[in-house]
């Protein structure tokens, strides 16, 4: 069975119908034998339903909207950086470039290098380079005092 919000144009009348089927009620409508039983009129058509009155599927979309704007919002307009923030990094990169000035360069000898002045094999100096996870980690638990660089260095023998 099948049940339609039926509504007689002539006097917007609402009932409901039941039917076998969608095909069972096009076929009475068709026929002229539905009529509306508050007035007899045949002019019976199914009901123009307003979506958020009597429609849950719709309901539950319109819901969904602003369950989900504020994490929308928040991606595609995250919260600039407080101006003091942004002036720290600012210090913070220009300090690290000054150090950057007197510190030599070692590229994936840092390790190694840093390794040697630790254990007095090599005269002390500020060097700057490469090192994977492994020799950082490796580094770290010797007691080699190293520090990470904060921003982003372009490697002198790789820019031309
Ligand atoms: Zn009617």
């Amino acid at each position: 069975m099948i049940v339609y919000e039926l509504e007689c144009h002539a006097s917007g009348h609402r009932f409901e119908g039941w039917f076998a089927s969608s095909e069972d009620f096009s076929r009475q409508q068709e026929g002229g034998l539905l009529s509306c039983p508050m007035c007899g009129s045949a002019d019976v058509a199914k009901a123009l339903q307003a979506p958020r009155l009597t429609r849950k599927g719709n309901q539950k979309g319109e819901a969904r909207v602003p369950a989900t704007a504020p994490a929308l919002q928040a991606m595609t307009a995250p919260a600039p950086l407080p101006p003091q923030m942004v002036a720290m990094l600012r210090a913070a990169a220009k300090v690290q470039a000054e150090a950057l000035k007197s510190s030599q360069w070692v590229g994936d000898r840092f390790a190694e290098d840093a390794r040697a002045m630790h254990y007095g094999d090599k005269e002390h100096a500020a060097i700057h380079g490469r090192a994977s996870g492994e020799e950082v980690k490796a580094l770290i638990e010797e007691g080699v005092e190293i520090a990470p660089v904060l921003f982003p260095i372009a490697p002198p023998d790789e820019v031309n």
